[in-house]
């Protein structure tokens, strides 16, 4: 095909202000692809910054990092089989020499750069990206899961991070994407009991066809207390929601030498907690977020997840301020929206 001189992106101009723009394609840097974007999935992370209160993301942004698509053009070093491979891309960058590069830990990398905090989301009809992050789709993958590759390696990261195994008892809060598929991602770990607590019937059911053990629609109990009676005590948990009150239950439903795995995005990052808590019974708290090496095991892992079962919707990018719309409605069947450039 002729190299296409322009393609529509989308921005965040301001708060709850989305523009579909024009933008030229500038000519391929000797590694890089151009990639036709086939399926573009919403993030929760992509609402904190339409909503201007992403933590790490300024206004103007671009938005949009869990995509697929075909490698329709490739820089004079790439091999020519790139050419028409339908891949998924991991959306970061790392800067290839520091010492947690060197050391295989590019998460680390003080250097770390996401795309689309550069003007090069996925809400778009192209993207160049390096040939280095592509990851070609099982020929049995659609262009939707896909997409979903990149949730389904923050999900993975974070079960590798909390040290989940066989046997273990896990308490997952949030019935999101990622909520659902840390129950998937828990499950092939080993762990044995998995309960997630949410507040949709409809994600809720859909949580255990993913993996959830038990389920608990948080309007009608406190999460922790369930878990507590329930199990006594699980050795890991899960925030994957971003509030205080999801802190809190995360690290009060833990046994002693628990650890609570915090994923959730703050929108408002100073809480208050029970520090005796952490002391007197030894727990550990860790952050995470993005993904090391675990784009191959996601999509390994893909063939035993229900994950088209995951969208429930899907809009061309000229409507995205509508799939945006039905997105922060927060309704209890929306679960994950994919743009189809
Ligand atoms: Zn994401
Ligand atoms: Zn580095």
């Amino acid at each position: 095909m002729e190299y296409p001189s322009t393609g529509r992106i989308a921005w965040v101009t301001a708060p709850h202000t989305v523009e579909i723009r024009q933008r030229d394609i500038r000519p391929l840097a000797p590694h890089e692809v151009l990639i036709q974007i086939r399926a573009s999935a919403l993030c929760g992370s992509d609402l904190h910054t339409v909503r201007g209160k992403h933590p790490s993301v300024s206004l103007p942004s671009t938005i949009g990092h869990e995509f697929s698509g075909d490698v329709v053009a490739i820089g004079e070093a790439v091999s020519p089989a790139r050419l028409g491979q339908r891949v998924t891309v991991e959306p970061c960058t790392a800067c290839g020499t520091c010492e947690s590069c060197r050391s295989g830990r590019y998460d680390l990398c003080g250097k770390l750069r996401f795309l689309y905090r550069d003007g090069d989301g996925a809400m778009a009809d192209y993207i160049l990206v390096n040939e280095s992050s592509l990851f070609p789709l099982p020929d049995a993958m659609s262009y939707d899961e896909g997409a979903l590759m990149e949730p389904l390696s923050v999900s993975i990261h974070a079960v590798r991070r909390g040290g989940v195994s066989s046997g273990d008892s896990v308490f997952i809060l949030g019935d999101g994407p990622i909520g659902i598929l840390t129950a998937a991602a828990c499950r092939l770990a080993g762990a044995e009991r998995i309960l997630l607590a949410g507040h949709s019937p409809a994600r809720l059911a859909l949580a255990k066809s993913f993996g959830a053990t038990e389920t608990l629609n948080a309007h009608d109990r406190e999460s922790a207390e369930w878990v507590l009676d329930t199990t006594g005590g699980v050795a890991k948990s899960f925030e994957c929601v971003g509030s205080e009150g999801c802190f809190e239950q995360a690290t009060r439903a833990l046994r002693p030498g628990g650890v609570a795995v915090i994923a959730g995005i703050y929108e408002e990052p100073h809480i208050r907690m029970d520090i005796s808590r952490l002391i007197t019974r030894k727990l550990s708290i860790l952050g995470t977020q993005s993904y090391c090496h675990d784009f191959p095991r996601a999509i390994a892992a893909a063939a035993s997840i229900p994950l088209k079962s995951l969208i429930s919707h899907t809009f061309p990018l000229d409507r995205l301020g509508e799939a945006l719309e039905t997105a922060m409605e927060r309704k209890r069947e929306t679960v994950k929206i994919v743009i189809h450039p």
